[in-house]
């Protein structure tokens, strides 16, 4: 295969190149044998300056068979609250930055690196697809997230629970660095390096940082603050991590490494999406307290940098009202309050509630209450059979359209703010599954078509309007595991 000069000399080196044995090692890709394009992000191309790359061309690059040599990090990180020790890059490979310096491009699958551990260094496409789509619906619902730029299929053979077949996702971010990239340089004796990773990212991410009297405490409490407001964010849409181990946790808040994620269709508090976490670690309701478990841990590991204990626990204690005050927000925007009143958490616990006991769809509710039908006629909300059951709904809507009534605007613009908060659509477990079907065949049609209504998932899009309704029966009876 040809390639031409102009992809070869697109990419720069990332950030840390230069950071030696202990952090980086520069390591060619295994690409895939029989690469074929799967979706290109021709909308975040354009963003990046790549719009105008002939097919072929980025088909070599982005499947791995490129000629540039990447580079991988070392990262280590606490597994469902043990320590792990060193975890990557097991199988991505950083292809470098964009001109521009405003981007990481990333290769997830493109075989074994120094820090694969027992692992192949592949993706299957399942997975793949799922973290395309996802990082793609998360980007779409305005929640920090790393993207996706390309998906490339094989027929490579790769054998998981069953036998699948590899690919590739090119995924971009401002950075990959997580947390724990952090715990490694710490822990496994590098203070120089992490001191150079917390100079990169006082230079690059946290500028404000270094004004203060204490630039790494600082950089602390920035992460602490942006994770505290992910969390929130998260909540708000129904969105379950799955593992949110300390290596998937991103220094720049970013949602990342997606595996066994999924929205909630009902709402159930209790929702475990990855059903190898048997003890439900990291079930819905659990992720705000592991997102400030995580920042300990994170803390923890600065502590080599920062001689102030107490301004690290200082820190820490700001995760939790920081990550309450946003979820408050975002929950009166999805109700539609604009000033806030004493009364709005008791109302919202006692949705939640009714939410859970009639086992409601959490994104439908959100959404049929954002049609200004429920403020002029609120017995239609019994009158959804979804919305049915022995409870006390009509207590509950009269008690919201009194104080909706307290709001200054009208109902009209009231609606219309809320269908702005709460999405039409979300990437639903069984919607991947049927993109994922789809493509295993070779058609990619409905994963494009997913990826175009997700990017704008407020909107109407009539003509997908069935990929808005409570998911069919069969979906119950799916299972994701971290195995990808
Ligand atoms: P995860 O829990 O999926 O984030 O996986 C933890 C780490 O294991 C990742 O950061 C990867 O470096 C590594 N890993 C996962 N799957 C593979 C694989 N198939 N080959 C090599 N490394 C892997
Ligand atoms: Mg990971």
């Amino acid at each position: 295969m040809s390639t031409s000069p102009f992809l070869r000399d697109f990419f720069r080196p990332p950030l840390w190149h230069d950071w030696g044995a202990g952090f980086v090692c520069q390591t060619r890709c295994e690409g895939l044998p029989d690469p074929r394009w799967g979706i290109w992000n021709s909308t975040l191309a354009q963003e990046l300056g790549l719009s105008e790359i002939p097919t072929q061309e980025a088909n070599v690059h982005f499947s791995g068979n490129g000629p540039q040599v990447p580079w991988c990090s070392a990262y280590a990180g606490h597994q469902f609250g043990q320590w792990a020790g060193l975890l990557g890059d097991g199988r991505a490979h950083t292809l470098g930055r964009d001109p521009a310096g405003n981007q990481e491009i990333q290769l997830k699958g493109a075989g074994m690196t120094p820090y694969s551990r027992r692992g192949d260094g592949r993706a299957v496409l399942r997975s793949s697809l799922r973290e395309y789509l996802g990082s793609e619906a998360m980007a779409g619902l305005g929640i920090p997230t790393t993207r996706a730029l390309a998906l490339l299929t094989s027929s490579l053979p790769v054998r998981r629970e069953t036998r699948e077949t590899a690919a590739i996702v090119a995924r971009v971010a401002p950075s990959f660095l997580r947390f724990g990239h952090v715990e490694h340089l710490a822990w496994h004796g590098f203070p120089a390096e992490l001191k150079r990773l917390l100079d990169l990212l006082i230079t690059f991410h946290y500028p404000a940082a270094r004004h203060q009297p204490n630039p790494v405490l600082s950089v602390l409490e920035a992460v602490v603050e942006r994770t505290a407001h992910l969390m929130a964010a998260w909540q708000s849409v129904g969105f379950c991590h799955g593992v949110m181990n300390t290596d998937n946790m991103s220094l720049l808040g970013l949602t990342l490494d997606y595996g066994p994620f999924a929205f909630l269709d009902r709402y159930d508090p209790q929702f475990i999406g990855n059903h190898s976490d048997q003890e439900g670690r990291y079930a819905y309701d659990q992720q705000p307290g592991i997102g400030a478990w995580n920042c300990a841990v994170l803390g923890s590991a600065l502590s080599v940098l920062i001689d102030d204990e107490e301004g690290i626990q200082t820190v820490l204690g700001r995760y939790e009202p920081k990550f309450s005050t946003s979820l408050l927000s975002r929950f009166r925007r999805k109700l539609g309050w604009r000033k806030p009143l004493p009364e709005d958490p008791s109302l919202i616990e006692s949705l939640l509630s009714l939410l859970h006991r009639n086992q409601v769809d959490f994104t439908r509710f959100f959404r049929f209450l954002a049609q200004d039908a429920v403020q002029a006629e609120p017995a239609r909300l019994e009158d959804e059979a979804e919305f049915q059951g022995p409870s006390s709904w009509t207590e509950w809507v009269s008690a919201y359209r009194e104080r909706c009534a307290q709001e200054e605007s009208s109902t009209g613009v009231r609606a219309q703010g809320m269908r702005a908060a709460n999405p039409k659509y979300v990437l639903r477990t069984y919607l991947a599954e049927l993109a994922i079907r789809q493509a295993q065949q070779g058609d990619f049609a409905m994963a494009r078509d997913l990826e175009t209504v997700l990017r704008t998932p407020w909107d109407e899009h009539p003509e997908f309007s069935a990929w808005a309704l409570a998911p069919p029966d069969w979906a119950g009876a799916l299972t994701l595991s971290c195995s990808s």
